[in-house]
């Protein structure tokens, strides 16, 4: 069994609230959301972060992009904007270690983070 948590929930072997799923990427709501939407966009594949992306990813790493407006749709936050966040590497704050994407929206977000 894989050791990756969402690797674990991709499989089903850990329960997660979907909100989207294709033949490349899988979405599921934040256990613990900093907005009334949070989502997190995962690739199919195993992929540790960003730095981790290869040339030959570049169809999935499309997919993902494009997954993310749908799934932004599909939550009604197209029209009124929300956020997109890829943590990277420890000082970036990352705490999984299999590439995902924050969805975060439906209030008013500040600009700069923490
Ligand atoms: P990072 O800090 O790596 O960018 O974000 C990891 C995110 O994954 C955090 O926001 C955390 O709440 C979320 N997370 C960690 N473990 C689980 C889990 O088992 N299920 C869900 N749904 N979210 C998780
Ligand atoms: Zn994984």
């Amino acid at each position: 069994m894989s050791e990756c948590i969402f690797c674990q929930i991709i499989e089903g072997k850990i329960p997660s609230n979907k909100v989207y799923e294709d033949d490349y990427v899988y979405a599921f709501r934040d256990i613990h959301p900093v907005a009334p939407e949070h989502v997190l966009v995962i690739p199919k594949k195993h992929i540790t972060s960003l730095t981790h992306l290869e040339e030959n990813d570049e169809i999935l790493a499309g997919k993902i992009l494009l997954g993310i407006k749908k799934i932004a749709k599909q939550l009604g936050l197209d029209e009124k904007g929300f956020r997109v966040v890829n943590n990277i590497g420890e000082e970036g704050g990352q705490t999984v270690f299999h590439i995902h994407f924050h969805i975060i929206g439906g209030r008013q977000l500040t600009w700069p983070p923490g």
